[in-house]
Formats: C-alpha cells, sequence, structure tokens
C-alpha cells in the first residue's frame, strides 16, 4: 500500500517521495485518513512507530489559508512532555510545510531557555509545539493565544502525567475553545490518559499498534557476563575490535554516565555524557551531534531514552541493566527501529545474573551469553 490511496494532497505525496517515504507505517495507514476527516482520534503507539507523521501529515494537509490567521493566535497546538520532542516535532513539521503552496510558520517553544525570543518570534505562527509550562508563561504575558486552535495534539500524553504536568494541562484545556479536533497519542493506556480521553476526546477512533514481536527478533542480543571491576575495559574492547561507531551506552546514574565518558575519552574514544543534570542546551547538542555521527559514543540514563529518535542506531550497551524489563525493552528497542537491524549488547556481573534471567523470562526471549573472562582485554 502506497500513500497515495490515503487522501493527501499531491503537494504532501511529492514530499513524502522526496524523504524516501515509500509506504505508510501502520499507524499512518489508520490514522491519516480519519485525521483527514476532522475525527479525533486516540493513539496508542509508541516513538518509533511513525506516529509523528501520523498526525503531522493530515494537519497540514487540513490546514486552512494563513492568510486571515489572528496575529498570535495559533491554528494548531502540540503539547509534548520535552525539549527534544519538540524540537523533533518542529523538524517533521517543517520538513513537509516547505512542500505547501503557502508559507506555514511553525515555532517550538519549551522552558530551560529565555523567553524573549520566543515571545518576539511569535509573529504569525500557526502551528505551536510547547511544553505546558512554557505555554502558560507565554500565555499569561499575552506573546500568544490559544483560544481559537482548529487542532490539539497531546503527544506522549502518558510522559507528560508522568512527568507532573496534569495540572499545567488542566490550565491550558480550559483556555481551548470548544469546537476543535483532538488526536491524543499516547505510548500507553493509563488511567490517567484514559481520564483526558474522557475529559477532551469526542467520539474518538481508538487506534491501537501493539508492540511487534519482530521488533525484538531484528535485533541481534548479545550479553557479556563480566567482573564490576572489568566493565570499563571490556567496553573499550568491543570499541575498539569492532570499530563501532554511533555507540549508545545506558547506565543507572548521572554520576555514572560522567565517569564512564570521562574514562572512554582519556583512553582516546570521543564520547559524551548527557543525563537530567546537564542544561538544556548541552542536552540537544550533544543529541544532535551524536545524530550526526559526530561523538561516537553518547553515555545516558534512562531519562533521555525516550526521546532519542534515530533512524538508524547500530548499538547499544547496557553497562548496566535498567531494573525493569520494559525499561530493557526500551532500551534495545531503538537498534531495532524503522526497519534497520541492530546490536544490542549487556554487561552482566554475576550479582546481574538472576535479574537478567527475569528479563529474558518477561521479554520471551533467550539471549547468547559470552563470558568475557577470555577476552584479552590488555591495552583497553
Ligand atoms: P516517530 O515514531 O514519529 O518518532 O518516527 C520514527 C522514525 O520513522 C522517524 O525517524 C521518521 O522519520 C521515520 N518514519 C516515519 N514514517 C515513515 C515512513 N512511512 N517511511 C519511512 N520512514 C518513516
Amino acid at each position: 500500500m502506497s500513500f497515495t490511496s490515503l487522501g493527501l494532497s499531491p503537494f504532501i505525496l511529492k514530499a513524502l517521495a522526496l524523504e524516501n517515504y515509500s509506504q505508510p507505517y501502520p499507524i499512518q495507514k489508520e490514522a491519516i485518513p480519519v485525521i483527514l476527516k476532522n475525527k479525533d482520534v486516540l493513539g496508542i503507539a509508541k516513538t518509533g512507530s511513525g506516529k509523528t507523521a501520523s498526525y503531522v501529515l493530515p494537519i497540514l494537509n487540513n490546514l486552512k489559508s494563513t492568510k486571515t490567521l489572528k496575529n498570535r493566535h495559533v491554528k494548531v497546538l502540540v503539547l509534548v512532555p520535552t525539549r527534544e520532542l519538540a524540537m523533533q516535532v518542529e523538524d517533521v513539521f517543517n520538513t513537509f510545510a516547505l512542500a505547501l503552496p503557502e508559507r506555514v510558520k511553525t515555532m517550538a517553544i519549551f522552558g530551560g531557555v529565555s523567553i524573549n525570543p520566543q515571545m518576539m518570534g511569535m509573529n504569525g505562527v500557526s502551528i505551536l509545539i510547547a511544553t505546558p509550562g512554557r505555554l502558560i508563561e507565554l500565555e499569561e504575558s499575552n506573546a500568544v493565544s490559544i483560544s481559537e486552535i482548529d487542532t490539539l495534539v497531546l503527544d506522549e500524553a502518558d510522559k507528560m502525567l508522568n512527568l507532573g504536568f496534569k495540572e499545567e494541562m488542566d490550565r491550558i484545556f480550559a483556555l481551548l475553545p470548544k469546537k476543535r479536533q483532538n488526536l491524543l497519542f499516547s505510548a500507553t493506556l493509563s488511567k490517567e490518559v484514559e481520564n483526558i480521553k474522557e475529559l477532551l476526546l469526542n467520539n474518538p477512533e481508538v487506534i491501537k499498534i501493539e508492540e511487534r514481536e519482530d521488533d525484538i527478533e531484528l535485533i541481534d542480543q548479545i550479553a557479556y557476563t563480566v567482573e564490576e571491576s572489568r566493565k570499563g575495559p571490556l567496553l573499550r574492547y568491543l570499541i575498539k575490535k569492532d570499530n563501532l561507531k554511533q555507540v549508545l551506552v545506558f547506565v543507572s546514574s548521572a554520576f555514572k554516565a560522567d565517569s564512564v565518558a570521562n574514562k572512554l575519552c582519556r583512553n582516546g574514544i570521543h564520547a559524551v555524557s548527557t543525563h537530567g543534570k546537564k542544561s538544556m542546551n548541552s542536552r540537544s547538542e550533544s543529541l544532535r551531534r551524536f545524530k550526526t555521527g559526530k561523538i561516537r559514543v553518547l553515555v545516558t540514563t534512562d531519562l533521555l531514552a525516550r526521546g532519542i529518535d534515530i533512524e538508524f542506531l547500530p548499538y547499544v550497551i547496557n553497562y548496566e541493566l535498567p531494573r525493569s524489563p520494559k525499561d530493557y525493552v526500551h532500551r534495545i528497542g531503538r537498534t531495532g527501529r524503522a526497519e534497520s537491524p541492530g546490536e544490542a549488547i549487556s554487561f552482566i556481573t554475576p550479582e546481574d545474573e538472576h535479574h537478567f534471567k527475569i528479563i529474558q523470562k518477561k521479554m520471551k526471549k533467550e539471549v547468547r551469553v559470552v563470558d568475557s573472562a577470555d577476552f584479552d582485554m590488555q591495552g583497553c
């Protein structure tokens, strides 16, 4: 099936071809025709499923002329939990908006950076992507109005709630016009997400994209048993031996992320750590440089894992195992995304063995285990 049968305009179809999007992903196949008909949607799908384009394409397709736009009155509001996601979503809007015959101005706003440029940049914006806190600040200073939007999108609603944005979200909902289209996306359907669905959505089409079994099948998983004190040399040994590039390393704390990255650098492997204790600017800069291949190894904690959208990530290394099997699948999942196979490597200390057995049982997949004791790690 191609995109042509979904009802999108020739402008968007042309842009899809330019971006090498040849076939719609399942969520796109289901959501695009429904959103084009202005219906509400509840999409249960995780990052990596193609959910962003599933709402960006029909929203752009349906966008009314911006010529009559009242200044600072946006038409589309996308609420997201993090700055990283705000920037990614803006990127997707910009990529496809370029194809439209009329210029469409989009903007991403988020906290942690100066508010003034965001206030000044709001002129003529029709599509606004925002984290809740910063949106309220800008609204309260009359820099933007959301009282006349046509479409509201809540992206990663579960994460927004987990991050404690509930109160801000309620304040935002109270400012919206009664008549509008609502699109709610979430990786999970929790009680809180159900509540938002009840509150906001009007007879929505529910689209649930099951996590595909073969996502896991695509990934080559291997585990190395290793003593805690030998993890550093093993990491360097593997990176050097197979000349690994674009490696995402997971650890369990910000402190550990810094120390692992520093050790790699001291041993001549270009590595950077990124975690919740770093500034917003530093986080997005590291991510950008990692994505473009300028950083060889990015060492991170689970906090940032979800927002990282990289089409092809060949290597994920669990330097430390996550506590929950769900997080394990989440971490390694990104190596098998967008139809690209990848390799997920886990370091297993004697203390981890029992926990790793549980992870494998939950995942319903046995992982090949190799003893690293015989590796010649001299010089690593
Ligand atoms: P998302 O779940 O929206 O974060 O998308 C995951 C990745 O898949 C992004 O890098 C998109 O550029 C890519 N993508 C989304 N839809 C398609 C498609 N139909 N064909 C090829 N790549 C796609």
